[in-house]
C-alpha cells in the first residue's frame, strides 16, 4: 500500500487517481490546509473505490504512527508541504517548519515502521536564477527564496539519511509548475483562498470569481 501525504492536494489527488487506476492500494493523509475534503468524494467517484483517508498533520508523529500501524504501508510519496514562493518570503518560519519538520517527522515514523521507500516532491526552485536554459539536473543550486531553500534542506536530509543508513530507497523529483487537470474534469487544482499558481488563478478570473489577472512587466517574449 502506498501512502500519499498531501493526498487531497493538486498533485497528490492526481497521482492517487493514476495509481489506483493502475491497481495500487493507497491511503491518503492531509491536514486540509490547502485542500478540501470534497476532493475525496470526487476521487471516489472517479475511481469507483472507497479511498482510505486520515486527516492529520504530518508533523504530528503520534498521529502518523497510528496511520502506519493501521495500514500495511510499504512506500510513501511525500507531497504534503507549503508551496507559495511569496508566502515563504513573508512567513519563513512557517515554511521551514512545515516543509523541513514535516519531512523529518515522516522519516522518523517510516524508519520506526521499517518503511524505507520514499519519493519526495521537491522543486525546480532549488536552482534559483538559472545560468542556462533548459536547466540541467546538475545545474548549480542557488535557491533565492525560503521555499526553495526549505526544499533544498529536505533534499540534504534525505541524502544524509541515505548515506548513513542502509536500506533507504529515495527518489527526488524537482519539477517546475505543472498545470492542467484530470481528463474527466472531476478533479483539478483547487487551492484554498487566493491561488498561488498561475493556472488556477487564470481559471478563477475566467469564471468571474476574480476581477482580473495582474501582469507584471510588459516586455515578455511570449
Ligand atoms: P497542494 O498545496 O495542492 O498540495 C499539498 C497538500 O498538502 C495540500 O492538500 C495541503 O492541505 C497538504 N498539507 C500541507 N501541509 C501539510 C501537513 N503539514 N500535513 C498534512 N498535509 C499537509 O500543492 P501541490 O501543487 O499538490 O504540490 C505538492 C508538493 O509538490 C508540494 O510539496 C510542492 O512544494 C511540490 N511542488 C509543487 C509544484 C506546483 O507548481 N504545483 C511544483 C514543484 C513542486
Amino acid at each position: 500500500m502506498i501512502l500519499l501525504t498531501g493526498g487531497l492536494g493538486y498533485l497528490g489527488s492526481h497521482m492517487a487517481a493514476q495509481i489506483i487506476e493502475q491497481g495500487h492500494e493507497v491511503v491518503l493523509v492531509d491536514n486540509l490546509s490547502n485542500s478540501q475534503i470534497a476532493v475525496l468524494d470526487r476521487l471516489s467517484k472517479l475511481t469507483g473505490r472507497v479511498i482510505p483517508f486520515v486527516q492529520i498533520d504530518v508533523r504530528d508523529k503520534a498521529a502518523l504512527q497510528q496511520v502506519f500501524s493501521q495500514y500495511p504501508i510499504t512506500q510513501v510519496v511525500h507531497f504534503a508541504g507549503s508551496k507559495s514562493v511569496n508566502e515563504s518570503i513573508q512567513q519563513p518560519l512557517d515554511y521551514y517548519d512545515n516543509n523541513v519538520n514535516g519531512l523529518i517527522s515522516l522519516l522518523y515514523v517510516m524508519k520506526e515502521a521499517q518503511v524505507k521507500t520514499i519519493v519526495f516532491s521537491s522543486t525546480a526552485a532549488i536552482y534559483g536564477e538559472p545560468e542556462a536554459l533548459p536547466i540541467s539536473e546538475s545545474a548549480r543550486q542557488a535557491p533565492i527564496t525560503p521555499y526553495g531553500r526549505s526544499k533544498q534542506i529536505c533534499e540534504q536530509v534525505l541524502q544524509d539519511l541515505a548515506h548513513a543508513e542502509k536500506g533507504w530507497k529515495i527518489a527526488v523529483l524537482r519539477y517546475f509548475n505543472p498545470a492542467g487537470a484530470h481528463q474527466s474534469g472531476i478533479i483539478g487544482e483547487v487551492p484554498n483562498g487566493i491561488p498561488n499558481n498561475l493556472v488556477p488563478y487564470i481559471a478563477q478570473v475566467a469564471r468571474d470569481e476574480r476581477p482580473f489577472l495582474q501582469v507584471f512587466g510588459n516586455d515578455y517574449n511570449t
